[in-house]
């Protein structure tokens, strides 16, 4: 049935049967709603307000800008002081060889971006037949057509088949909970991984393949889930052996949400040819996402068509960059990444000490402030929720309910279900915030389970 208000208005809202709550103020970790009602905002939306709502100095740099120029197209002849200082910001060090940047405002756009500039990289090269991109199983890169193209997420992806599914194959994710075999060891796991990836390098032709896409640490379809030890290194391995671009989608896992400006930090690889950043870039200030692209990459435009073949009119929009550069110096000068590191072990042991002994509790998993709760019908034999049962959906709703604002797996995501829920405070959590959430989490876990037991 469609709710009274989603009917009445003028958004068209995402669920009809839910009366979205309005929002009308927030703090730090809290969301006031309408209804009087404050709620916990423990993933930060969708992993985006990592410093929490409300920062004066963010307000002030916004503030800035505005006075000083709200806006240029930076698409060819213009650019502005934040864009550039952003850039330098992120990429001052060369991380990994990174060197260059292009700002965009959503993550899709970002993805769509990464995988253009793939495919003009090989133009450049003399290369055009490179365009094919390997993705993986229960992927998620984004909702526009060339991002959903590389996302293997079946639900999301079925009615728009005849649009998507070009030049483009899915390999398995590492998913070592619910996908390495009884009695395999990691290495052994990592390897049969490696050769999947390798056979289908060949079956598609190295000569046809412009990148391989994966999340560092998968986010929203598979639940906050680390690699095992050596599988992005066998992979880079690959993508040098075959002459295959990188592409690591650190859109929700990056900058600073695992303890590491970059997941991939963590992973003993140089890095990515092409990487994608989003969500806490901006810290919800603004929209923003952005693609950071190795020297390489700039160097073969330069020696070729000397221009990027790609552009939008919102680029590199400077109220956008001057917001996320505050954002980026508060979480240096704080040292929030420490922070983010310490916090995440106490959430880590509140979810093991709190969590862990509930029924239907499989795993939990995750990285520096990032982490998820896997739900099975039977953990001990290893038994899958049925994909009409919807638990983690309840657990959402229940958790919703009681004051606390989490993520769940919205939707069947391929030949694997997958129930899970996330937690990924923002970067300024504080001890007894997270004794909270977590309380909350376990009351509307057991809400749920009740009936079930
Ligand atoms: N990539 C990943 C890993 C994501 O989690 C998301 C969004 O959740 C996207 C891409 C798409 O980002 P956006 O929703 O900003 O377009």
């Amino acid at each position: 049935m469609t709710d009274p208000f989603v009917a009445q208005s003028h958004i068209l809202h995402r669920a009809f049967g839910q009366r979205p709550e309005k929002v009308v103020s927030a703090k730090g970790i809290q969301l006031m709603l309408e209804s009087g009602k404050t709620m916990y905002d423990a993933t930060c939306g969708p992993s985006v307000s990592v410093l929490g709502h409300h920062q004066p100095k963010v307000t002030d740099a916004i503030t800035r800008q505005l006075n000083q120029v709200a806006y240029i197209y930076s698409g060819a002849r213009f650019t502005a002081d934040p864009n550039e200082e952003l850039a330098s910001m992120i990429l001052e060090s060369r991380p990994g060889g990174l060197s260059k940047a292009i700002f965009v405002n959503s993550g899709s756009e970002a993805t769509d971006a990464a995988i253009k500039l793939a495919t003009q990289y090989w133009h450049e090269r003399g290369l055009p037949n490179k365009s094919h991109v390997i993705s993986r199983k229960q992927s998620y890169h984004g909702n526009t057509i060339g991002a959903l193209n590389v996302s293997g997420h079946t639900s999301r992806r079925e009615i728009y088949r005849d649009w998507i599914s070009h030049n483009v194959s899915f390999v398995d994710s590492c998913y070592a909970f619910r996908l390495q075999k009884a009695g395999e060891s990691t290495n052994q796991y990592v390897q049969r991984l490696r050769d999947q990836l390798e056979a289908e390098i060949i079956r598609v032709g190295p000569d046809n393949i412009s990148a391989f896409i994966a999340e560092t640490v998968s986010g929203t379809t598979l639940g906050c889930l680390p690699p095992v030890p050596g599988y992005f290194k066998a992979v880079r391995d690959l993508c040098d052996k075959y002459d295959i671009l990188l592409i690591l989608d650190e859109i929700m896992c990056g900058m600073g949400k695992t303890g590491t400006m970059h997941a991939w930090e963590q992973e003993g690889i140089r890095g990515p040819d092409i990487q994608t950043i989003g969500k806490a870039l901006g810290g919800g200030f603004v929209p923003l996402s952005g693609v950071l692209l190795h020297q390489k990459i700039f160097d073969a435009l330069a020696a070729g068509s000397k221009g990027l073949l790609h552009g939008h009119t919102f680029q590199a929009h400077p109220i956008a960059t001057a917001a996320a550069v505050a954002v980026q110096k508060i979480i240096k000068e704080q040292d929030l990444l420490n922070n983010v590191t310490r916090m995440g072990r106490i959430l880590e042991d509140t979810l093991e000490e709190m969590i862990r002994p509930l029924p239907f509790v499989a795993d939990i998993r995750g990285r520096g402030l990032f982490w998820a709760v896997e739900f099975l019908v039977d953990p001990e034999k290893g038994v899958a929720f049925p994909e009409d049962s919807r638990f983690c959906n309840k657990v959402v709703d229940a958790a919703f309910e009681n004051g606390l604002n989490i993520l769940g797996n919205l939707g069947v995501t391929g030949d694997i279900h997958v129930e899970h829920i996330i937690i990924a405070p923002p970067y300024v959590v504080s001890e007894s915030d997270i004794t909270d959430i977590v309380q909350l989490l376990k009351v509307s876990i057991e809400e749920v389970s009740r009936p079930l037991l």
